[in-house]
């Protein structure tokens, strides 16, 4: 892949396992990152935050966390560290353009009715295309699952006992915020806090401003504030959308209201040629699913193996989409794998022309966790 041009958006924990798997492959990618540095939103989390993940969930296969790193959760500062170490460690700093900003996406080459009609991805299902195709960037630079039902619903009655003395026990079923990535784990103390009354839940679909604060539905007066801070979420989708300069690819690329994300393997949008998505989806341990993943694109982009059609990637779409709409309902635009992680996982494996039993022994296999260095010895084969 020497010859092959590639950009990588964002040097997030997805951008640099990306760009780790392509320079792995001999291809010498660009990373084009709005930020000043390494780390994503990371860089960015208020002090005191920390992972959720347990470490070793959260972390590279072939690359372990220091041994001075001895907490179960890293905080934010030592998960930075962590980053900036494995960028450092295989050359993926040198590959970053700090402070640029892709701005827009333009697919020049073909028109769009060529590209709408297409039976197979990029036209010939080849990861770069025919080669008369790419996609021309705009850069501003710094100025510019079922079987675990049961075990959900005991863990729900569990769970929502103390959530019940304040009235946070959610809308939604604890399985249904496992399958879309809906659960919030408590911070140290939180139960505590309560109770002294340092921390105050007001439950309200709806609030506004007022003089002295916010105005909270059912209340009637308001909780007098100086700063609120929107713990709300974000629209990844939106800005996904958005870098698109084509009204036809705008319309496309998330879907719609009724729809779930159209991400093959939660990587490729059918319709979408000669680009691919990383950390869109979420799983329980973001690091490792989208080092997999990155693994998994490089050894497409490689010509390991070819996608299957498009009518035959989007009927596996729907078929999630369907799975989805059953299990999280309301809920099911999120995207999500991770109460499927292992069975995503076998998935990309397959793909690879890897043994997707990655344990020693069948009950293994069946019942222990699966993490990252499981996929420490992952050789994929071309097909
Ligand atoms: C406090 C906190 C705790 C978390 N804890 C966990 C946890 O315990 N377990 C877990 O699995 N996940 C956790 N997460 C989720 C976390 O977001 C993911 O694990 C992971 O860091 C996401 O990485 P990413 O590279 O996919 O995206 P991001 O970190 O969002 O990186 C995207 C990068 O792309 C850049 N970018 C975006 N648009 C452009 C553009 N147009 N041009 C150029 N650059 C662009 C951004 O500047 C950014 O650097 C946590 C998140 C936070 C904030």
């Amino acid at each position: 892949m020497e010859k092959k041009r590639v950009v990588i958006v964002g040097a997030g924990v997805s951008g640099l396992a990306a760009c780790k798997q392509l320079l792995e492959r001999g291809c010498r990618p660009v990373v084009f990152e709005a930020d000043t540095g390494v780390g994503g939103v990371w860089a960015w989390t208020l002090e005191g935050t920390a992972l959720q993940t347990p470490r070793p969930m959260y972390q590279y296969s072939d690359f372990p966390w220091p041994e001075t790193v001895t907490e179960v959760f890293p905080d934010h500062r030592q998960v930075m560290d962590y980053l900036g170490a494995y960028a450092r460690r295989f050359g993926v700093l040198d590959c970053v353009r700090f402070g640029h900003r892709v701005a827009g996406m333009e697919y020049v080459g073909v028109g769009k009715e060529d590209v709408a009609a297409w039976d197979e991805w990029a036209g010939n299902g080849d990861a770069f295309g025919s080669g008369s195709s790419e996609w021309r960037l705009e850069v501003a630079d710094g100025e510019g699952h079922i079987e675990r039902w049961i075990f959900s619903k005991f863990a729900e009655s569990y769970y929502s006992i103390p959530m019940k003395k304040y009235g946070m026990v959610p809308d939604h079923s604890l399985f249904e915020a496992l399958i879309t990535c809906l659960i919030a784990i408590t911070p140290k103390d939180h139960y505590k806090r309560l109770e002294e009354g340092s921390i105050v839940l007001k439950k309200s679909k709806t609030f506004s401003f007022c003089n002295e604060g916010v105005l909270v539905e059912g209340e009637s007066s308001p909780i007098k504030s100086d700063i609120v801070i929107f713990g709300t979420g974000f629209r990844g989708g939106q800005k996904i959308k958005e870098m698109f300069t084509s009204e036809y690819f705008q319309s496309i690329a998330v879907g719609s209201a009724s729809t779930t994300i159209p991400l093959y393997r939660e990587i490729i949008h059918p319709k979408i040629p000669q680009l691919a998505v990383i950390g869109y989806s979420e799983s329980l341990a973001n690091l490792y699913t989208s080092e997999l993943r990155a693994k998994w694109l490089a050894h497409f982009m490689d010509g390991g193996f070819r996608l299957p059609s498009i009518s035959v990637m989007q009927n596996d779409v729907q078929k999630w989409e369907k799975f989805m709409k059953r299990y999280s309902r309301a809920y099911f635009r999120r995207s999500c794998i991770g109460f499927l992680h292992i069975w995503y996982n076998d998935k990309l494996c397959r793909d690879m022309g890897c043994n997707p039993r990655r344990k020693n022994g069948f009950w293994a296999d069946l019942f222990d966790v699966h993490g990252p260095g499981d996929y420490i010895d992952l050789h994929p084969k071309k097909e």
